[in-house]
């Protein structure tokens, strides 16, 4: 176990969120409690070493930006740089995290760990789930050879890469998918069951030079979603374009298939130098490329995380 100092960062969500009622686990504000007050209130959480705690942000993630991603992996970077620090707890809201999560490991392709958290319910409940997370969260922080950025909820801790919220209500909502999640925490121990997440240098994009981006947050290329679906029309493809915008990621059906009327749009947005990627809306598997596809596929990324994935791709 690494003893030196862990740096909790808040940002809000669920976790800090207050009712007025300790039975409502679904009427309440979203990042009302202080990180410091969160972390204060969790006994035994300091036992193994230091804690810093700092505010990074105070929203409900539904509502996460640019801005907000941009300062979140510049305090990330500026705390691993410093030599006593062993990792970092991000403390997170549920509905975004695995987009955050996905964004850190790609910006900032981290050494040390970087360890998401996050709550169903709000801090005020009668059974509240986040303090136990953090704990969970800071024994993955601790434990030696932790690297890369994963998410832990709910005693299972999931990589940046796989982990999605699967579940709008249960304190378990979070899954990797037909990839299973990289390991268990149990009374405090990392029961690991697969490799550290690397950086993967094939795919992440040039750091330095998103990094300098990120600073002019409003400047993030325009890349929108659009889903095939039963009765899909080009409509929604020509109106972005109109909006100038430069990706598009289209959550397909099954196999990467999509709506002829769609994909006749998608096609003419491509030729238009839209760039353009296929990514399943099935929540386990991926794309298996095909001879001939004309669209190319986002290797295994969610649609939310394919979007990530190519806005970085375009800065980049
Ligand atoms: N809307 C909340 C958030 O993402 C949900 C949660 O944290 O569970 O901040």
């Amino acid at each position: 176990m690494n003893r030196q100092t862990i740096v909790i960062l808040g940002t809000g969500g669920t976790i800090a969120g207050r009712a007025a009622s300790a039975s409502d686990n679904i009427g309440y504000t979203a990042a009302e409690v202080g990180i410091e007050q969160l972390v204060a209130a969790i006994p035994g959480l300091a036992d193994a070493g230091p804690l810093i705690a700092e505010q990074v942000a105070q929203l409900d993630s539904k509502d996460m930006s640019f801005a907000v991603w941009a300062k979140l992996a510049g305090r990330v970077n500026h705390f691993l740089a410093q030599p006593d620090v062993a990792g970092i707890v991000v403390v997170h809201g549920t509905d975004t995290l695995e987009e955050t999560a996905y964004f850190l490991q790609a910006v900032c392709g981290p050494a040390k760990p970087v360890v998401l958290t996050c709550a169903m319910r709000p801090a005020t409940a009668l059974v509240p789930d986040g303090p136990q997370n953090v704990l969970d969260a800071v024994a993955v922080a601790r434990h030696s050879g932790a690297k890369g950025v994963v998410a832990v909820c709910a005693g299972s801790v999931h990589t940046a890469r796989d982990v999605q919220k699967v579940h709008p209500y249960q304190v378990d909502a979070f899954s990797s998918g037909d990839a299973g999640p990289l390991g268990y925490v149990e009374e405090g121990s990392l029961r690991l069951l697969r490799n550290w997440p690397e950086a993967d240098a094939s795919r992440a994009p040039d750091a330095t030079k998103i990094m300098a981006a990120l600073d002019d947050a409003t400047d993030w290329p325009h890349v929108e979603i659009v889903m095939s679906h039963a009765g899909a029309r080009g409509a929604v493809v020509q109106a972005l374009m109109q909006q100038g915008v430069r990706g598009l990621v289209v959550a397909t059906t099954g196999n990467g298939t999509v709506h002829q009327a769609l994909e006749a749009a998608l096609l003419k947005a491509q030729a238009a130098g839209v760039s353009v990627v296929r990514a399943t809306r099935c929540p386990n598997g991926r794309v298996l490329p095909k001879p001939g596809d004309l669209i190319p596929d986002s290797q295994g990324l969610s649609p939310v995380k394919a979007r990530i994935d190519l806005m970085l791709r375009l800065l980049g």
